[in-house]
């Protein structure tokens, strides 16, 4: 049997559940840190671990230009290269190639691009997107698409999201059904209501194991974001898992559990981490600020990271300021022990039926100043 989700309660339109994989279950709703080369960057795959997150995120555009899919498959594939013996999501490569501006030229069949690193000549087509995913041993293999740019007229939405549909059924033609693995199809049709659905009864038709939304948080901002998610999310099978590509903040994670998405990834708390933004219990915090010099306390109280029950504030703070790389470890550290914790406790409050009174603390608790 392919890749399972068995759905445990429901609060409003939010669902707890469990995937069930090769490779281990994974309580839902889920943050996937982002491991875009294979690595999590500034993290080993213990500390990872460490935190709780128990699915990760690999890059197919990255991993097919170094070190080579073939040669991923050659060292065992990506779980064993890792030290990741968890399940591993892969998306298709079409977002990065889509963004490749002037290096890439889109037919029918797929996308021939330039490499960014050397120049060099590729081509994407659903066949090889998933044999690109096969190859590297994806534990959930995502359908090729293409990410709609944003803005732009429905017509030009309509064309891209049936072209996106033509490449799901390619893709899923692709896709070879094993024990525990699973591949997702992707919802496009941007801000037009009319061709998400249309999206999704051609992906329903087709047959996934799960379903992502795709194309959102591409800068058409939170409230719209939320109005998609509003009329998308609950139109997708009950019984399957749902994924939002690409997001977020802490907000948006919960406003889309709200809505009834299941799946995460995003950058952010891992770039945050180079950058010295803190997310925390309290708020965002940039720990370049003067503010911390002398600040003895831990950065978040409540937080079992070794930078929160080790170091204090001065001492992340001058790291940052001396740009010693042990600043962007440590905060990177935490800030997925932050997305991984709070995910934890949206778990617990949707399974305890109070996800909204929970939501309100969290949110009121960003407000506060570091205490
Ligand atoms: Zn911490």
């Amino acid at each position: 049997m392919t890749l399972s989700w068995t759905h445990h309660a429901s609060d409003g339109a939010a669902r707890l559940g469990t995937l069930h994989t090769a490779h281990g279950d994974v309580p839902t709703p889920v943050f996937m840190p982002v491991g875009t080369a294979g690595t999590v960057k500034a993290m080993t795959a213990d500390s990872v671990r460490s935190t709780g997150a128990k699915l990760i995120l690999g890059n197919t555009y990255h991993l097919m230009l170094r070190p080579g899919a073939e040669r991923v498959a050659s060292l065992g594939g990506l779980h064993k290269m890792m030290d990741w013996a968890g399940p591993i999501l892969t998306d298709s490569g079409g977002f990065q190639v889509m963004s490749l501006t002037g290096l890439r030229k889109l037919d029918a069949d797929g996308v021939t691009f330039q490499s960014h690193i050397d120049g060099s000549k590729h081509r994407l087509t659903p066949q090889r997107s998933i044999e690109i995913q096969h190859l590297l041993d994806a534990t959930i293999t995502m359908a090729f698409d293409e990410c709609t740019k944003f803005p732009a007229t429905e017509a030009e939405t309509r064309a891209s999201m049936e072209l996106s549909m033509r490449w799901a059924g390619r893709s899923r033609d692709a896709f070879v059904a094993r024990e525990g693995y699973g591949q997702f199809g992707i919802v496009q049709g941007g801000v037009f209501r009319d061709l998400r659905e249309n999206s999704i009864a051609a992906l329903s038709n087709i047959g996934f194991e799960g379903y992502a939304i795709g194309g959102l948080a591409v800068g058409e901002g939170q409230e719209a974001m939320f109005s998609v998610l509003d009329y998308t999310a609950t139109a997708l099978p009950a019984d399957r898992p749902r994924y939002l590509m690409g997001v977020g903040t802490p907000d948006d994670l919960l406003g889309s559990v709200a809505r009834g998405v299941d799946m995460f990834d995003c950058v952010m708390p891992t770039r945050a981490g180079r950058t010295a933004r803190a997310y925390t219990s309290h708020g965002v915090h940039n720990m370049r600020n003067a503010r911390f010099a002398d600040d003895a306390g831990p950065l978040d109280p409540g937080c079992a990271c070794p930078l929160c029950t080790r170091h204090s504030r001065a001492y992340l703070h001058h790291l940052f300021r001396c740009e010693e790389m042990l600043g962007p470890m440590l905060l990177t550290w935490h800030n997925i022990q932050y997305y991984q914790d709070l995910m934890a406790g949206i778990r617990q409050a949707i399974g305890e039926g109070r996800l909204a009174a929970h939501s309100a603390a969290v949110r009121a608790a960003w407000s506060g100043e570091p205490k």
